[in-house]
């Protein structure tokens, strides 16, 4: 039987109805419409229309957003101090710094530099910390998407086998690390190249009740290796010939997945929500607990 599809729009849906109720709160209590700052050092093109989707959206939901265009030759000294003066600004909810960054400038230097109460794409070492104590305040938006979508099949994942393709700090990780925590309490396993080298993978997937791929690497999983019944969650983006694929081949593993997210339509649509929650997140942070 053909898998359920997984589509992120009705969960985006859901978690943008709940933001205009929080932004109507944080209104009412405080007087503040949230405000959500992207900095663009250079002309990346994807960067700017990415910047632009992003933009539609906050306007779109109630958050103020402001595109900081930055010269090509800004170097990393200078982004710091302007980061900084983020940082300080009050009237400022949220930064997200556009990737990529010129040559010459450290791009883990500098998105540590954002405060962490301001982290809203979950970046810094301070709020990946914060997961690794079970205690998640601001998430890499991609990684909660992917966690997003497995919570919304409400199946009982309690001590089933989960296994996530790709370790980048992004999206690898912090999906390992949530899928982790308690409440889920998966039992874990990250492969990587090291475990494609090994010949391993097929064996590792095909363990899995739940899979998560976040390769970048088109196809790389193939329907047969899918375990029957399993939740697969493909974040992978690449585009073949015109084309946009996953990481999954997914014709075949839709005969043998229960749930499977489709590329596009599954983790994409969620990304952008996810980082308007984070901005509401981090209002009501800033707003609620000045201690740190
Ligand atoms: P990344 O930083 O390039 O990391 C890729 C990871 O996959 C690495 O850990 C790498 O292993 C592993 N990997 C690559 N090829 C592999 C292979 N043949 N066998 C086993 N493991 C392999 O990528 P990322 O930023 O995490 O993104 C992953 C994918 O998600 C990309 O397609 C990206 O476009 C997509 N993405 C989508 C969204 C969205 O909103 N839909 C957002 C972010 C990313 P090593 O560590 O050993 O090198």
């Amino acid at each position: 039987m053909s898998a359920t599809l997984l589509m992120g729009k009705p969960i985006a849906d859901k978690i943008n109805e709940q933001i205009k109720k929080d932004l109507f709160e944080i209104k009412e209590k405080y007087d503040i419409v949230p405000s959500l700052v992207s900095v663009l050092v250079g002309s990346d093109l994807a960067s700017k229309s990415y910047s632009g989707r992003q933009k539609k959206s906050a306007d779109a939901i109630g958050i103020k957003y402001e595109l900081h265009e930055l010269p090509e030759d800004t170097n990393e000294e200078d982004l710091l101090k302007f980061i900084s003066q983020l940082n300080d600004d009050p009237q400022v909810n949220g930064i997200i710094i556009q990737l990529p960054l010129p040559k010459g400038i450290d791009e883990h230097k500098i998105q540590s530099a954002i405060a962490m109460k301001k982290d809203v794409e979950g970046i810094t070492p301070a709020n990946m910390g914060l997961i690794v104590y079970e205690r998640p305040k601001l998430c890499p938006c991609t990684a909660l998407s992917a966690v997003k979508l497995i919570e919304s099949v409400g199946a009982d994942i309690f001590g089933k086998n989960l296994t996530v393709v790709g370790r980048s700090a992004i999206v690898g990780k912090p999906v390992a690390l949530l899928m982790l925590q308690r409440k889920f309490s998966s039992t874990v396993t990250v492969c990587h190249t090291g475990t494609a080298k090994a010949g391993t993978l097929p064996y590792h997937v095909s363990n899995a009740d739940v899979l998560v791929v976040a390769a970048g690497s088109p196809e790389l999983i193939k329907g047969d290796w899918i375990k029957e019944g399993a939740i697969v969650v493909d974040v992978g983006f690449n585009v073949i010939n015109g084309k946009t694929v996953g990481d999954v081949e997914f014709e075949i593993a839709k005969e043998k997945a229960s749930y499977i997210t489709p590329v596009p339509g599954g983790v994409g649509p969620l990304t952008v929500s996810i980082l308007l929650q984070n901005t509401v997140e981090a209002t009501k942070w800033q707003l609620e607990d000045k201690t740190i």
